[in-house]
């Protein structure tokens, strides 16, 4: 493995050949509905029995048969009442006319139902005030789904209407996919704990939680192991540590430096390096490897190197070992609002606002410093996508900005 740097493009597209092999050989395990949220589901759900499982009165108002209200107005016989959760034996005959409730069934011989709002109730006597057209208000038996009919398919994210489904086809335990466990390793003689305060020449270690939030909002299961010294024998520990879960996220260590030590540690315990370098910026030091069916990354250590080669090929391994597409990237393309410059000849991913303005969005880049600048960084929800070759893009032109996963919860941008 040379150290050329590799396109974006290549660089994903080597990471996706690796997520093929899971296809088919994904774990899977069974959960209560109720912990089932953003799961993926791994098995198809059909329907036990037709929904609505019988004429289903829409409304709260009069069943009737329309012939008898062509006329209208009309006075019908109320001849009883239907509730939702009761059924009637009694069949309507013309002239006569039943209250029926929202979510009961219609009697048999209605063929509509007329809104209470239109009608006037005497006693026994039910008064019509306008015509109704058959089959309104009723949802006729097996008219939204009939049973045995499939309603959702594996590989669906578990969501809010998913829920009401599951619920509805009598799913109370789901198969979904099982949660990929990611160890979360941050490496650096330099780095202290958030509840320190950092000597001259330390910092404190932010990557361990950015990442731990971003595996969590790609369905994994995150463990921060405990930071590694620029050492080798920390790196060795630690680093055989995290192969024992799904995926190792390695955080610093992996450019150049004297005690860069994290590729050498790889090369010790056979993991297998793909490729070492992107070219891009940030995250270009980026570092795709194998162990067994473990996958492993050694991220540069920079807060937005971290965050951005995560984004781009990290995910993308954590949506396929839960059985998602793994080559979607939530992209959008928007006007730009100011003028960038951007030397690096890499493609650049910089952090930038997207919002919606008159019939399109908006990307405005945000003042960042750099891939350490996360407090730049912290104002922006995407990253404005510069392409390798451009050097200038001018403001008003139409540019592509990656999302963060978070964003469609930011009031200000509606997609
Ligand atoms: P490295 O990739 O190890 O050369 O680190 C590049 C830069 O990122 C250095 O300035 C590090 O101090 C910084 N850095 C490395 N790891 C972390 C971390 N976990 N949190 C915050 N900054 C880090
Ligand atoms: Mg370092």
């Amino acid at each position: 493995m040379g150290s050329a740097s590799l396109t974006v493009q290549s660089a994903r597209d080597m990471i996706l050949q690796h997520c093929q092999r899971t296809i088919g050989k994904l774990a899977v395990e069974s959960v209560a509905l109720l912990e089932s949220f953003q799961r993926v589901l791994a098995e198809p759900i059909s329907l036990d029995y037709d929904q609505p499982p019988f004429a289903r009165s829409m409304r709260d108002g009069f069943a009737l048969r329309t012939e008898d209200v062509q006329s209208a107005p009309v006075a019908l016989h109320c001849v009883g009442e239907v509730r939702a959760g009761e059924m009637t034996e009694t069949a309507l005959r013309s002239g006569e006319a039943m209250h029926i409730m929202t979510g009961a069934p219609v009697p048999e011989g209605a063929n509509a139902v007329v809104m209470v709002e239109n009608t006037d109730r005497r006693s026994d006597r039910v008064q019509v005030l306008k015509p109704v057209r058959a089959g309104e208000n009723i949802a006729p038996k097996g008219s939204e789904r009939r049973a045995g009919e499939t309603v959702l398919r594996p590989g669906r994210r578990i969501s809010t209407l998913e829920a009401a489904v599951l619920a509805s086809a009598g799913k109370a335990a789901v198969l979904v996919y099982r949660r990929p466990v990611v160890a979360i390793l941050a490496t650096g003689d330099e780095l202290v704990a958030v509840e320190a305060v950092p000597r001259a020449g330390q910092i404190r270690n932010s990557n361990s939680f950015s990442l731990y939030r971003q595996v969590l909002n790609s369905g994994g299961i995150p463990l921060i192991l405990d930071t590694a010294g620029d050492n080798l024998t920390d790196l060795r520990r630690q680093i055989q540590r995290g192969l024992e879960s799904d995926v190792l996220l390695v955080s610093g260590g992996v450019s150049m430096g004297k005690y860069d030590l994290v590729e050498p540690v790889f090369e010790e315990l056979g993991v297998r390096v793909h490729f070492e370098s992107v070219s891009m910026r940030p995250g270009k030091p980026t570092v795709f490897a194998t162990w067994k069916d473990r996958w492993v990354f050694g991220l540069p250590g920079n807060p937005l190197s971290t965050f951005v080669a995560f984004e781009l090929f990290v995910r993308p391994v954590l949506r396929a070992l839960q059985g998602l597409p793994a080559a979607d990237l939530p992209v959008v393309r928007g006007l730009l609002q100011a003028d960038v410059v951007e030397r690096s000849g890499r493609s650049a991913f910089l952090p930038a606002r997207v919002s919606s303005g008159a019939g399109t969005l908006e990307i405005s880049p945000v003042n960042w410093k750099g891939s350490a600048d996360v407090f730049g960084a912290v104002e922006s929800n995407g990253l404005l996508i510069v392409p390798a070759q451009a050097t200038h893009l001018t403001r008003g032109e139409t540019v592509e900005a990656l999302l963060f996963e978070d964003l469609a919860y930011a009031n200000e941008v509606r997609l």
